[in-house]
């Protein structure tokens, strides 16, 4: 029996880390980065946080920031075409998971040969080789896509957000920066936060959870859970950020190790579909699938429920379990998250797509990592 662990070789954690980029890349002998993000990192002037190290240090940084929430194959084809056309070493994803993923994605079809598409990487397919080595830095404390082998891209002729899964995906480093996160608004803080705590339980309760990813997953939820609430209502609180931007980090190896489970294979149709913020769709699934799977894991569930702070050491596996569920709605009453049809989701299309979107889901693979497995009925 053997195990492995994988994360990315250098993880820089800490407030005013992103100054320190020119190093971080020096230290693996790359001079020459493209940075990959979104069009608002620009016009904003938070991307320059990242370019204003690199330049100091004699570095001439490109940039590539064409890329869109929930990125799309057709966005990674441009971002290879504009990769190619300089002579880079490195891929430098600055911005929420979506740009993060994007320069993924680059690396992984930039090592393809022509003409193949992101759909040949899907699960269960390995996506193993990079063109360039990726380098992360978060803006968001959500995804922990910084130090995951997955990317997530959207195939826009089937409608369908793809898990791309293999070590092709896994950066080289992280750079992770929680002053990054001062400016992102409540909504985003409130949905980025629940994603990332979907993360770290999804992980625990997994039927691929395991001693080494149970410990990130653990020490995600106790830095998570007490915190969510605060960044949400005191976007300054500087305490507050750097738990969650932590979590967030732990909470990404830890499902990288293991695995996420039904929440988020629900949850991709529904931001292919619906265009739901990702962490927003978590959030709404979450009690609900948690409901549906507590009996099935009671005493892992519990077991969360005490690392988050809800239940007590002394509390018995039920009652522990039946106050996470409680907290689980709790929190989305006071972070505000709608329902689907408060969020406008017409039912009649939701209905007429619950076929396709259950068989996407478990074509995906998550599904089946639940403690209680579903099939397309239910
Ligand atoms: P995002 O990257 O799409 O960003 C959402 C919005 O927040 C954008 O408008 C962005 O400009 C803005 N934003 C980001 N940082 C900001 C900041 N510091 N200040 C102000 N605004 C800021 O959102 P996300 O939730 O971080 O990423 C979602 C994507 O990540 C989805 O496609 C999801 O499927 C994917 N994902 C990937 C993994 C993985 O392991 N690869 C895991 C989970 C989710």
């Amino acid at each position: 029996m053997t195990t492995s662990f994988v994360s990315p070789r250098l993880l820089m954690i800490g407030g005013g880390a992103v100054g320190k980029l020119a190093e971080v890349l020096g230290q693996f002998g790359l001079s020459k980065p493209l940075v990959v993000t979104d069009p608002w990192m620009v016009s904003s002037g938070t991307v320059d946080k990242a370019l204003a190290p690199l330049r100091a240090a004699g570095m001439a940084p490109g940039v590539f920031s064409d890329t869109v929430p929930d990125p799309t194959d057709t966005v990674i084809e441009a971002g290879v075409a504009a990769m190619r056309a300089g002579d880079y070493d490195c891929l430098v994803g600055f911005g929420g998971g979506s740009p993060m993923d994007t320069a993924k994605a680059m690396a992984i079809l930039g090592a393809a040969p022509a003409g193949a598409k992101m759909r040949d990487f899907k699960v269960p397919a390995q996506a193993n080789r990079a063109a360039l080595p990726v380098i992360c830095i978060p803006t968001t404390a959500g995804t922990g896509s910084e130090a995951t082998r997955f990317t997530v891209i959207t195939d826009t002729e089937r409608d369908e957000k793809m898990l791309i899964a293999g070590l092709g995906a896994l950066p080289l480093a992280a750079v992770v920066d929680f002053e990054l996160t001062f400016s992102v608004p409540p909504r985003t803080t409130a949905d980025t936060g629940i994603d990332s705590l979907t993360h770290a339980l999804e992980a625990f309760v997994s039927k691929r959870a395991n001693d080494e990813a149970d410990e990130y997953a653990l020490r995600a939820m106790r830095l998570i859970a007490p915190n969510l609430r605060m960044v949400y209502r005191e976007p300054a609180n500087a305490v507050a950020r750097a738990a969650m931007m932590k979590g967030a980090t732990l909470a990404g190896i830890a499902f990288s190790n293991s695995s996420v489970a039904l929440v988020h294979g629900m949850s991709r149709p529904i931001g292919a579909h619906f265009h739901v913020p990702h962490g927003l769709s978590n959030a709404m699934l979450l009690p609900a699938v948690t409901e549906y799977s507590l009996n099935a894991a009671l005493p892992r569930y519990a077991e969360a429920a005490r690392a988050m702070g809800v239940a007590t050491a002394a509390e018995g596996d039920q009652s522990a379990g039946a106050k996470l569920l409680q907290e689980l709605r709790d929190l989305n009453r006071d972070l505000a998250v709608p329902t689907p049809a408060a969020y406008g989701i017409d039912p009649a299309k939701w209905d007429g797509l619950l076929p396709t979107m259950a068989a996407q889901a478990l074509a995906s693979g998550s599904p089946a990592n639940n403690p209680a497995v579903p099939d397309a009925e239910t």
